[in-house]
């Protein structure tokens, strides 16, 4: 049965690899990301090769923008009933730098963001009786250095998948969390600038560090995040998959 799936942050990274998948699978995708105009890169990949898709511009941390994006999907691509929260940012810096803006942000984007997209989305879920909710964590959920703001919303993120499944599985709906590790995109690109190495050497001294031995992407993920969108995966609830290369929990 063909599902509408929105994914935010969907503009480029692992939301773009991960809406390719899904339209793949057969889903309608809502690529959903800050500028719509950053999203036309991804819908076209998708519209080539066969499938649906929307580009949605939209702040997942504003209550407002959330409203008005998924009402704009139900309408001109069908009820949502896939989401996959996606959307994160980080503001790295060791404890006594680190400024309440940087807290701030990063709890948005991620705690705040996943929070209000999933209260949106999950009317149209109970309606339909059925549901996939997935939500991206990360390894620095286990603590990471520099990263006090992201680590703790990223471990905040496993509390809320957790809480979700308990409370919406009645109706058919999932809650699982996908844990990265070392992913290859811009935003581990920024860290590799901030530290001022070359990504080059970023990647040659993460990938030392992988039991497999290499760098992962954003089509690994992409793969993770399509069993739990799955209709194969509805017995499978309030997970957290580490897509790491090694065990790391
Ligand atoms: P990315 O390349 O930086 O992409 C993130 C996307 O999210 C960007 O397009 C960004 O838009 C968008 N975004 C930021 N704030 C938003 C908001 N308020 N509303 C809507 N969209 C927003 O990141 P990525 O590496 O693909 O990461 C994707 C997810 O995986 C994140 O949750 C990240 O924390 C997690 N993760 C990544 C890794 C890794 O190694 N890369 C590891 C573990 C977990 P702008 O470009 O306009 O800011």
């Amino acid at each position: 049965m063909p599902r509408t799936a929105i994914v935010t942050g969907a503009a480029r990274g692992i939301g773009a690899a991960t809406a390719q998948r899904l339209a793949a699978d057969g889903s309608a995708v809502a690529v959903l990301d800050l500028d719509e105009s950053q999203c036309r890169g991804t819908v076209a990949g998708i519209t080539d090769a066969g499938g649906r898709a929307l580009a949605v511009g939209a702040d997942v941390a504003d209550a407002a923008s959330v409203e008005r994006a998924v009402a704009r999907v139900a309408g001109e691509l069908g009820s949502p009933t896939i989401l996959v929260n996606n959307a994160g940012i980080i503001r790295d810096n060791l404890l006594f730098k680190m400024t309440e803006e940087d807290w701030d942000a990063v709890m948005s984007v991620h705690l705040r963001g996943a929070f209000l997209m999933s209260r949106a989305v999950q009317q149209h879920q109970v309606r339909a009786g059925w549901g996939r909710i997935v939500n991206l964590s990360s390894t620095s959920a286990l603590g990471n250095r520099g990263q006090a703001n992201y680590a703790a919303a990223k471990a905040g993120m496993q509390g809320f998948t957790k809480t979700l499944a308990l409370e919406l599985g009645r109706y058919g709906i999932t809650a699982n969390a996908v844990a990265p590790g070392f992913i290859v995109t811009d935003m581990t690109r920024a860290t590799a600038e901030r530290i001022g190495v070359s990504f080059e050497d970023f990647v040659t001294a993460r990938t030392a560090e992988v039991p497999v031995q290499r760098a992962g992407y954003p089509e690994d993920i992409a793969a993770a995040v399509s069993f739990f969108c799955s209709e194969e995966s509805g017995f499978v609830s309030g997970q957290v998959l580490y897509v790491a290369g090694g065990p790391r929990a």
